[in-house]
């Protein structure tokens, strides 16, 4: 069971929580985000440090402590366990301001960002003690691994975590933090923004769980994106390769990795909401029986980069030789359409932006257009379903489209625009593909 920042972001939410996952019959293994905005807050503290503003990081903190000073007094009401909580504060709050004083780095930077979840847990931890409920805190940076590439290890996540558990025999309830983990330097790391779910799935393939519950702020996956459309609906059921291009492809409700060890262990995720239990959720499993048009996502923060060369194009061994290219600066490619003459992909990762176009003008001309969206529509068998997409084209009749991807798979349609369309494509897709 995970519990996002919301869901533990309060007082009486973190009591919700207890109870939730007091309710389950089977050994449960909870991973915990860290209170809302407290990961932000940290991201703050360390740009402040980057820019060597040790002023303003010093108040970030002091803000950030006073937060946690208000909360957990509500959180606790026994002496004992209030002194617990005062000591687990003071012990993270005196490592920031003592990592304010040594000269900054990106390590650094990272052992910053592993505090809110340090916090969440320990003070979740005392809480269950205070209501006498037998728990075990695993630190989860003593098993959880990613490699030189920042992949998570599965192998050696689940054989650590196994020797872990294997320490409290007969424990049924164990707690431990999403997000952080080590890297392959023995450095504190993370799984990057989100990654809690990235983690509970991670533990859940690791343990072959019965199930991924993911607990968050919102009645399961919705049809689109709730954030900027009015009418939005949860949908029942998705195919794990249905979520895992959703996630991949914008839905903010699961990091964009979260779906693959789930997958490949055949654990059904399921997505529910704390603030209201009752409520169906999402259930994402192997196979799903609907057909057609499920659900639509966006991702901004999309380059295309065009490589036209009437010279090369249809010479074998092109393409190979523009992905590696990409391969060499270790840039994810996620859309690609060809034609006759040219290529065009898309990238989200800029930090090589300059070195890829600067390489990929020996191929031929190169143009960059800055600012895309991908809209990602996907369902199962879409690309089979009547009529599905020509009811996605007729949507977009007002919106110049950039790219068209189409086939790769049965269950998506991506297209690209420009991101100011980001949202009208969004709206209008909404009335132009669902019935309501
Ligand atoms: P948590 O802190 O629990 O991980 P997040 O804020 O990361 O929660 O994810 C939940 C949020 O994702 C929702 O409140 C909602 O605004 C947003 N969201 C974006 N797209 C979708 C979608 N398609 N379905 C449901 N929620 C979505
Ligand atoms: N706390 C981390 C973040 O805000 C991880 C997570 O919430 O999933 O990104
Ligand atoms: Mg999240």
């Amino acid at each position: 069971m995970k519990f996002g920042g919301t869901s533990v972001g309060r007082p009486e939410r973190m009591h919700q929580v207890k109870d939730l996952i007091t309710r389950s019959t089977e050994p449960t293994l909870v991973v915990l985000s860290a209170l809302s905005g407290t990961t932000n807050a940290l991201v703050g503290i360390g740009e402040a440090l980057a820019t060597a503003d040790k002023i303003l990081a010093k108040e970030r903190i002091d803000s950030l402590y006073a937060h946690y000073l208000n909360f957990y007094p509500e959180l606790l009401k026994s002496p004992a366990a209030r002194t617990n909580a005062e000591n687990i504060l003071k012990e993270h709050f005196e490592l920031l301001n003592i990592l304010l004083k040594i000269s900054f780095n990106e390590a650094i930077q990272r052992d910053i960002l592993a505090q809110g979840e340090l916090l969440s847990t320990k003070l979740f931890h005392t809480l269950l003690e205070e209501f006498g409920i037998s728990s075990a805190l695993l630190p989860a940076l003593d098993f959880m691994s990613i490699d030189e590439n920042s992949e998570p290890e599965l192998g050696k996540i689940s054989e650590q975590l196994k020797v872990k558990l294997s320490q409290h025999p007969d424990q049924r309830l164990f707690i431990t933090q999403g997000y952080i983990c080590k890297n392959h330097r023995g450095e504190v790391d993370n799984l990057k923004r989100g990654g809690s779910d990235y983690t509970a799935s991670l533990v859940a393939a690791a343990v072959q769980a019965s199930v991924c519950e993911i607990w968050t702020d919102i009645d399961g996956m919705h049809n689109n994106d709730p954030r900027v459309v009015d009418r939005t609906r949860p949908i029942a059921e998705l195919s794990f390769d249905e979520a895992a291009e959703l996630a991949y492809f914008g839905a903010k409700i699961l990091h964009p990795a979260s779906i693959w060890p789930a997958q490949l262990h055949n654990v059904p995720v399921r997505l529910l909401n704390t603030m209201d239990p009752a409520a169906a959720g999402t259930l994402i499993k192997a196979e799903v029986a609907e057909t057609g048009v499920k659900a639509i996502a966006a991702k901004d923060g999309i380059t295309a980069i065009n490589i036209k060369s009437s010279r090369m194009l249809l010479a074998y061994g092109f393409l190979r030789r523009i992905f590696e290219v990409f391969e060499a600066y270790k840039t994810p490619i996620d859309m690609i359409t060809t034609s006759e003459v040219a290529v065009s992909v898309t990238i989200d990762d800029l930090s090589h932006l300059d070195q890829i176009v600067e390489e990929l003008r020996r191929f031929g001309t190169v143009e960059v257009d800055p600012n895309q969206a991908i809209i990602c529509v996907v369902g199962n068998q879409v690309a089979e379903t009547k009529g599905s997409i020509s009811a996605v084209m007729d949507s977009l009749v007002d919106i110049p489209i950039r790219m068209v991807s189409f086939g790769g798979s049965k269950h998506n349609v991506s297209i690209l625009v420009d991101a100011q369309y980001k949202v009208q494509a969004l709206k209008s897709l909404n009335e132009g593909v669902f019935s309501w």
